[in-house]
């Protein structure tokens, strides 16, 4: 059974389709969420997202902003901007649809989370010593996040804690792993690791493997939306650079 990870789609509606064309036949889908925030096609994102087999969808801090779960002012203010934008444009039934999504699920040796096991909507996981804490704070073997838009892996590697391993993802080249980890797959709508092509990952239970890949995309497309839209012109420069 092959699973497609996805996180941090943010209504990016061209990068979400090239990703599910990519993919090809998968039984179940977790996304990690941030569905909306950022691009022009937030109802259309989860429409297609709402429809997809199998779906575990978690709340990002996008999510959750939208619906006045966690204050606007900890957005910066591009980011800010976006999200009053989105308030204009949100119909009431996907408001509702993003209102019911959890925080943190666990799915047999899996704990999906937006941004840490600790703090599932809003802690970044952007080093070894905080990954090292995170560790205490999920029971299954492996932990799925987004939130950082960069896709990498932090490893246990002493029972103690002592020591933890990062690694970035080779694409398109299956592997395994053993050690107790905390796994991104990276973006779908706005990548931030320098590479501009939407990050996703496959799990094959087959064969317990795990596979990263990108694809390349209509970027202008999307960056046209967006400024046609009144969207701050950062979200659509920043696309075509990857960060
Ligand atoms: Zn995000």
């Amino acid at each position: 059974m092959r699973t497609l990870i996805i996180a941090d789609v943010h209504a990016n509606l061209p990068a979400l389709q090239a990703v599910l064309a990519d993919a090809g036949e998968i039984s179940q889908v977790w996304c990690l969420g941030d569905i909306v925030g950022y691009g022009p096609d937030p109802n259309e994102c989860i429409e297609i997202i709402d429809c997809l087999p199998g779906l575990v969808c978690i709340k990002g801090n996008h999510d959750a902003a939208i619906l006045d779960e966690i204050p606007v002012e900890t957005f910066n203010d591009a980011a800010r901007a976006s999200l009053e934008w989105l308030r204009t444009q949100l119909t009431d039934e996907k408001k509702q649809w993003l209102s019911a999504l959890p925080e943190r699920v666990e799915v047999d040796e899996f704990t999906l989370v937006h941004g840490s096991p600790r703090n599932p909507v809003w802690e970044y996981l952007l080093n070894r010593e905080t990954a090292r804490q995170n560790m205490l704070y999920f029971e299954t073997k492996f932990c799925l996040v987004g939130h950082t838009h960069v896709p990498g892996i932090f490893s246990l590697i002493d029972v103690d804690l002592a020591s933890i391993r990062y690694r970035s993802m080779v694409e398109g080249e299956p592997f395994s792993l053993t050690n107790k980890c905390i796994i991104n797959p990276g973006s779908v709508g706005q990548p931030r690791d320098r590479d501009p092509r939407p990050a996703y990952m496959i799990y094959d239970d087959s064969d317990v493997s795990w596979t990263f890949q990108r694809v390349a995309y209509d970027i202008k497309r999307v960056q046209t939306r967006i400024r046609s839209a009144g969207l701050p012109a950062l979200h659509a420069e920043r696309l075509a650079k990857g960060w």
